[in-house]
């Protein structure tokens, strides 16, 4: 059975303090079994404090982005070389608003999957169609798309370790989820698309998020659904209260 990844995405929130204290508040209350993994996916500067408490703890650690290259002339930017050797064990990858508004394309998340497990990082994929999209009856086709042009090149291994976040852009930060049966149709369309490029075998161990306004009170229907694995979450894991429920919820 696949366990359940519930990630808290706090973007661009909380000043260090904040961040150290989130931590001290979760570790010692997230379940500790194999059904669910708890990850909290924070802004870079915090990062190297916060794999410092979670050490020995169930919670993991994430960036929300980085650059494909090892090393190099990108002002601003941060490499997988420099996650790693922090300790970091997971990062975001092509969440919609680097796409919108910092040009994050097909082919640069494609290549960032590429270079998080050249250092042995889990890449979380975000995908996920517009209102107009959805509207225009585009999103399987979309986010078939985006699933494919991510995961080309990558080995079976790499594909059975990614997780993948469906994330419709209008759910997200606006209060709207999608209905779970509608989440779960794309999220088992999506595990069709991992099919088609790999094997039954390997689209069965991908972990599938679902991301759009999750919170404690529609998150057991959403993970109730049979191609849902977790959830992919903003301001509902913002309070340490909420995120445990969250995970909680994945027990
Ligand atoms: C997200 O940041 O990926 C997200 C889904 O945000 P929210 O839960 O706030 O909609």
């Amino acid at each position: 059975m696949r366990k359940k990844v519930i990630a808290g995405n706090w973007k661009m929130n909380k000043v260090l303090a904040e961040a150290n204290q989130f931590i001290d508040d979760v570790k010692d209350k997230i379940p500790n079994n194999d059904n669910v993994e708890a990850i909290v996916c924070a802004p870079y500067v915090h990062l190297p404090s916060l794999v410092d408490k979670a050490k020995g703890t169930n919670v993991k650690v994430s960036a929300q982005n980085m650059h494909f290259e090892d090393n190099g002339a990108f002002t601003g930017e941060v490499s997988p070389v420099m996650l790693k050797d922090i300790g970091v064990t997971h990062v975001v990858l092509g969440h919609s608003e680097r796409r919108e508004y910092f040009a994050e394309t097909d082919e640069t998340v494609n290549k960032k999957v590429h270079a998080a497990f050249n250092h042995d990082l889990t890449p979380i994929v975000c995908v996920g169609e517009t209102l107009e999209q959805r509207e225009a009856n585009e999103t399987k086709a979309l986010v078939g798309d985006q699933v494919k042009k991510a995961l080309e090149g990558l080995s079976e291994a790499q594909v059975a370790k990614t997780i993948i976040a469906y994330e419709p852009i209008w759910a997200i930060g606006t209060g709207k989820t999608a209905s779970s049966e509608d989440a779960n149709e794309v999220c088992a369309h999506v595990r069709e698309v991992v099919k088609e490029v790999t094997s039954e075998e390997i689209a069965e161990q991908v972990v599938i998020q679902y991301g759009g306004s999750v919170k404690p009170a529609n998150v057991d229907e959403l993970l109730a659904q049979s191609d849902i694995d977790g959830a992919l979450v903003g301001g509902a894991s913002l309070e340490s209260e909420s995120f445990l429920q969250l995970v909680e919820a994945g027990a």
